[in-house]
Order: structure tokens, then C-alpha cells, then sequence
């Protein structure tokens, strides 16, 4: 299995994917939002920039995201989900990837419209505990019982930064700060895009196990 780099859209299903490699073949999962909105509720200034939707400064972003992949061993396989966000964290990943050894990565870009990402910001929730994402607005995200995760039975909360508002801001930051991502990893070779829609939900699954092969 490779090492995975998300690059996606607010609420394109990130998580889910997430959730799901962890629980089928063990990854270790690194999202850097929720590691900064738990850090935020010890800090007004965070709490305030993820609120808004813009992005934290790098000097915050990539020692957190150094020490988690030193914290690694050898045999672990990672998760990226919300880094890099930039070229210019990109550009980092890469010295940081390279000083550790670590070859094996497979960059997955999560592909979804955005009429359907505004649908599924304004429904989403998460558990206040161990982060799942449930969604209201969809059959398949509901969670068994209102508001409790299933996992961990935790209340679910409605993230911050999860409304129109913000939902803009984030998405007009990825077109214009993540999407030349995109370019340079498909330059690189390891770029790998999957279409997520409610629909194609299985489709867009297998597509996923395939690619981390
Ligand atoms: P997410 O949970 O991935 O939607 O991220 C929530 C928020 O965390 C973003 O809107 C940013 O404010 C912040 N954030 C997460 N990852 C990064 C990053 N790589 N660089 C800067 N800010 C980030």
C-alpha cells in the first residue's frame, strides 16, 4: 500500500475516504483541520482564522505536519488529508518526505461539484470526540441515532466554519491556492483523480483501493 496524499474541495469527502482506508487497511490518518480545531480551543487567534475559512500560516502548518510524519516507523502508512494546500507547502512536503525516506506516495484528487459541496457543508456534522463525519442531508451519512456518533457514541457537533460563508472563502482558496497542486503532481506522476458523488459512492471506493495499490 502507498502513502496518500489528499488534495480536495471543503466537504468532498476527505474524511470518508479517510475513515475508510484507516478501517480497512490500518493507515494512520492525519487531518490538519481537526488537529488545529482542537489546538483552537486553546487559541482565540486560531480559532478565529479556521472560523473564517482562510488558511493558518506555514510556520504553524508545517512543523505540525513534520513532527506527525517523524512520529511515524517504518512500516506505518499515512494519510494526508488537508495538507499541502499550497506549491509552497507542496514544495516542503516534498524536502520533508525525501530527509525521511519515504518514496511510496500516491497523490488522490477528490473530484465533486460545487453545488454538491454546498449540500453537503450545510448537513454536515462531526463527532466532538474522535472527528467522524456524518451528514444529515444524506441516507447513507446519517448517523443510527440523531447526533450520537456510531463509533464512539460522542455528541456531533456542527463544525465553525461549515456555512455559506465560509464554505465560499475555503472553496475560493482551494481554486486559486490547491488546484495548482493538482498540475504539479501530475507533472510529478503521481497524481490519481476520483469523481465523488452520492451515486458513484462504491464506484468511487474501489476506484480508491485500486489506486493505493
Ligand atoms: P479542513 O478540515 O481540511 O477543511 O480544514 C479546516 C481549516 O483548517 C482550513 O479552512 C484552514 O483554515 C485550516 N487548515 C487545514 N489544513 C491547512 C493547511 N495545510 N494550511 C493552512 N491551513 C490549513
Amino acid at each position: 500500500m502507498k502513502n496518500v496524499i489528499f488534495l480536495a474541495p471543503p466537504a468532498a469527502g476527505k474524511g470518508t475516504f479517510s475513515d475508510y482506508l484507516v478501517e480497512k487497511f490500518n493507515y494512520k490518518h492525519f487531518s490538519t483541520g481537526s488537529i488545529l480545531r482542537e489546538n483552537a480551543q486553546k487559541n482565540e487567534k486560531l480559532k478565529q482564522i479556521l472560523e473564517s475559512g482562510e488558511l493558518v500560516e506555514d510556520e504553524v502548518i508545517i512543523p505540525l505536519i513534520e513532527n506527525v510524519l517523524k512520529s511515524l516507523s517504518k512500516e506505518d502508512k499515512f494519510i494526508l488529508d488537508g495538507f499541502p494546500r499550497t506549491l509552497q507547502q507542496a514544495k516542503k512536503l516534498d524536502i520533508i518526505l525525501s530527509g525521511l525516506g519515504v518514496l511510496d506516495v500516491v497523490v488522490v484528487s477528490i473530484d465533486v461539484e460545487k453545488e454538491t459541496l454546498i449540500d453537503r457543508v450545510i448537513g454536515r456534522k462531526v463527532c466532538s470526540k474522535c472527528y467522524k463525519s456524518y451528514n444529515t442531508n444524506i441516507l447513507e451519512f446519517k448517523p443510527k441515532v440523531m447526533d450520537r456518533c456510531d463509533d464512539c457514541q460522542s455528541v456531533l457537533i456542527k463544525r465553525e466554519d461549515d456555512n455559506q460563508k465560509s464554505f465560499l472563502v475555503r472553496y475560493n482558496t482551494y481554486l486559486e491556492s490547491t488546484l495548482p497542486i493538482i498540475a504539479y503532481y501530475k507533472e510529478k506522476g503521481c497524481l490519481q483523480v476520483i469523481q465523488n458523488t452520492e451515486l458513484e459512492q462504491t464506484k468511487a471506493l474501489e476506484q480508491l483501493r485500486s489506486v493505493i495499490k
